[in-house]
């Protein structure tokens, strides 16, 4: 059966500014959409602007996989929307953040950190190093790779240790970046990944689209036993000293 996945975008740069309509006509959420569909999985959109921005329940329990990305924005996401996505990742739903969804409420509140980072916007272009090159998510990618142009993100970056580290980038004034960070929550697992700026044509480019693509797989929930809490039998006949 296919991977279900729920490309989320807040959807206001492509609506207000000229330059950024004309790389994203359909917003940033259809260009991912439509690379992931043509993989084969199971594809939906959702906006802010939609009721409950999209993510109603139904949605969330029919969503395996959950990409996000928002910048402007971030302060009109519902509280309550957010505890729902925040609910269904610790019990299983995987989640791909990308860019500036850094600091979105969502990301802040399953890394329990600030998730602040330095930045500059001056159109340079990054390397991206792959250093876990036997991870999933680094499938069918060259050592390295460059994108054009990027927003330059550097560190610190204030997240808790990564599970996993992935990719960390490079940039021309000197910064590093930690790019790729795998982490877990509960049975979801979170994978952040930092390119995306969207003055940039970032997800056109056929490295970052299978960088989501091994992000989508990875992330999905796996079959596991459901765990059970609380006050418990035991298994063996447990003999209590007098
Ligand atoms: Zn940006």
């Amino acid at each position: 059966m296919s991977i279900k996945v729920t490309v989320w975008n807040e959807f206001q740069h492509e609506r207000m500014n000229e330059k950024i309509k004309r790389i994203y006509p359909d917003g940033i959420h259809s260009v991912i959409a439509g690379f992931l569909a043509k993989e084969g999985f199971a594809v939906r959109t959702a906006t802010l602007d939609q009721p409950e921005h999209g993510l109603t329940d139904e949605v969330l329990a029919d969503t395996d996989v959950l990409i996000w990305w928002g910048h402007r924005a971030h302060k009109m996401v519902a509280d309550e929307v957010v505890d729902k996505v925040h609910s269904r990742v610790l019990n299983g739903m995987g989640m791909v953040v990308l860019h500036s969804g850094h600091f979105s409420k969502i990301f802040k509140k399953l890394m329990g950190t600030t998730c602040n980072l330095k930045w500059r916007e001056i159109g340079e272009h990054s390397r991206i190093w792959v250093v876990e090159p036997g991870h999933p998510i680094a499938a069918g990618l060259p050592p390295y790779f460059e994108i054009p142009h990027e927003e330059m993100y550097g560190e610190r970056f204030d997240i808790p240790a990564p599970d996993t580290l992935v990719f960390i980038s490079w940039f021309p004034g000197g910064e590093v970046f930690r790019s790729g960070c795998c982490f877990q929550r509960g049975m979801g697992k979170i994978f952040y990944f930092q390119p995306g700026h969207e003055t940039y044509p970032v997800y056109y480019q056929p490295e970052i689209q299978q960088v989501i693509i091994n992000a989508v797989r990875w992330a999905a929930p796996t079959p596991g036993p459901q765990p059970v809490f609380g006050n418990w039998k035991p298994l063996e006949e447990v003999k209590v000293k007098e």
